[in-house]
């Protein structure tokens, strides 16, 4: 049960904006103009299931058009609502102006539990939605593109783009009308694990600054730290899965919807994640110890918390109990307000969504690109780059040779040296340079600034004064 003073989701996003206006001298009306979201528009349509009209409510909110087109994404849950959709569009424009992503903020959703419907029933029901959404350029190339978020994923955006064709059929950018499809259907690689991939950026980066760790008194490097995971989704699993097997650190729990697990020496997310999509739950599967109650699921001792499923879930309730070193906000607005202010007098370090889960829509500006170019990353310059790197190999080794040193290249090294980026790899590049650029800024801030106590007010500050610029420049 929510406490009865916790703010609302849209409640929260304001007052954490309120907190870095209030720093910055904005002129007149700039600081409402900028905080207010620009329009929310609500359909109520009706769909022919099983022999009778069911009716769907659906949002899509544009909070801010300083940069056109505006993105989000369009979430599918029981639980949407005007106040949630509005917050999240909010948290997009604070986003990619704080990831220098050149796009506004929208967020869209329809209240639907996409579990209770068969698959040609959701693609019927998608279809529509994205129908009243694209009359009305609520979806749009050039205006407004949505992405995949909670209960979404690369089959609906697929829909969502053979919808938008269909209505526009002489369009030639119409695959730019929406990101996150399926490769096959004008994707990207690296689409579907970037938001989880942006985490294992963002605590690679965090760990490359002493002076931050010492806030959070955490020591070393990744490795062996303890981490507790909600929700095992998209975002969750794939944060999960890298940190686990690539950085060594170890996942101590899981938390769904059901109950949790708990394994002190690290689950294998890999076993896991196949159990809970196989099953539908975490019940019954040993890779850990299964515990039904996890209403306390985040108040477990750990190192990083990475909440990944919903907002609100660190709260008045329970921001006392929480006994991390480090939250990295995976989900959007998984901490409240109050709850904000609970931890930061702790001295538990947020790395906040605004920044921490702007991988998916760093790479969605990706694939954004590549649809308006219509042509793969990589595909000039691969084989060229391969070339020009083999023969630089070749006359290391003649050379080496005619010295007459017995030492050679190792073959290990000319394999890695030798190979061009491909499309992953330059995605990767381009994932990572966006995280850690945009971390240093931060961290710079919170630094340099005796009024800035956390990452999150640095994170605000940086993106309120470039979307601030952005009016200026515009002679606002
Ligand atoms: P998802 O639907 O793939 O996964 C969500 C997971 O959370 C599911 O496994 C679900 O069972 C679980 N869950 C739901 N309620 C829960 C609860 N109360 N306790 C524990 N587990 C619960 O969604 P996702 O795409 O991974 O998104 C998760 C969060 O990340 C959302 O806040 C979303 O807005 C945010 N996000 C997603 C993306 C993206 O690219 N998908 C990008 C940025 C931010």
């Amino acid at each position: 049960m929510k406490n009865n003073t916790e703010p609302t989701f849209r409640q929260s996003v304001d007052t954490m904006y309120n907190r870095a206006s209030r720093l910055l001298d904005l002129s007149p009306g700039l600081e409402d103009k900028i905080r207010i979201c620009n329009a929310t528009y609500t359909v109520r349509f009706g769909v022919r299931l099983k022999g009778k009209i069911q009716t769907f409510t659906g949002y899509r909110s544009v909070h801010s058009e300083h940069i056109e087109p505006v993105k989000g994404g369009i979430r599918f849950a029981k639980s949407v609502n005007q106040d949630e959709v509005e917050a999240l569009a909010a948290l997009m424009t604070y986003k990619c102006a704080l990831v220098e992503i050149p796009f506004g903020g929208s967020k869209g959703g329809l209240c639907i539990d996409p579990r209770e419907y068969k698959d040609e029933e959701l693609e019927i029901i998608t279809r529509r939605f994205a129908y009243e959404l694209a009359k009305r350029d609520l979806i749009h190339p050039s205006q407004n593109v949505p992405a995949p978020d909670m209960g979404t994923g690369e089959r609906e955006m697929a829909w969502i783009a053979d919808q938008y064709s269909r209505m526009n059929t002489t369009e030639i950018n119409s695959r730019a009308c929406v990101t996150g499809k399926p490769l096959n259907a004008g994707g990207i690689s690296g689409r579907v694990e970037a938001t989880g991939r942006g985490i294992q950026y963002a605590l690679r980066e965090f760990f490359n600054h002493a002076d931050d760790m010492k806030k959070a008194k955490l020591k070393g490097t990744l490795a062996g730290k303890k981490i507790i995971v909600q929700g095992l989704g998209n975002v969750g699993y794939h944060a999960a899965l890298f940190l686990s097997t690539e950085d060594d650190a170890l996942i101590t729990s899981i938390i769904e919807k059901d109950g949790m697990l708990v394994n002190a020496k690290g689950l294998n997310v890999q076993r896991v994640f196949d159990h809970l999509t196989e099953h539908g739950s975490l019940v019954d599967c040993n890779e850990g110890k299964y515990i039904q109650e996890s209403k306390n699921g985040l108040e477990q001792e750990c190192d990083i918390i990475i909440p990944a499923a919903i907002e609100g879930v660190i709260n008045i309730d329970n921001a006392e109990n929480i006994k991390a070193s480090l939250v990295i906000e995976a989900a959007n607005g998984p901490i409240t307000a109050p709850a904000d202010e609970i931890l930061n007098k702790k001295g538990i370090v947020i790395i906040p969504d605004m920044y921490a889960n702007a991988g998916g829509v760093t790479v969605s500006y990706f694939e954004w690109v590549k649809n308006l170019s219509h042509i793969r990353f990589g595909r000039m310059r691969r084989r060229q780059e391969e070339t020009r790197n083999s023969l630089l190999v070749k006359e290391l080794n003649r050379i080496l040779k005619t010295s007459g040193l017995k030492t050679r290249l190792s073959n290990e090294f000319i394999k890695k040296y030798s190979e061009g980026a491909g499309e992953i790899e330059l995605v990767r590049s381009g994932l990572d340079d966006t995280m850690v650029s945009a971390y240093q800024a931060m961290s710079e801030v919170w630094n340099s600034r005796d009024d800035v106590d956390s990452l999150r007010l640095a994170a605000y500050l940086l993106s309120i004064e470039r979307i601030a610029s952005t009016y200026h420049a515009k002679g606002l």
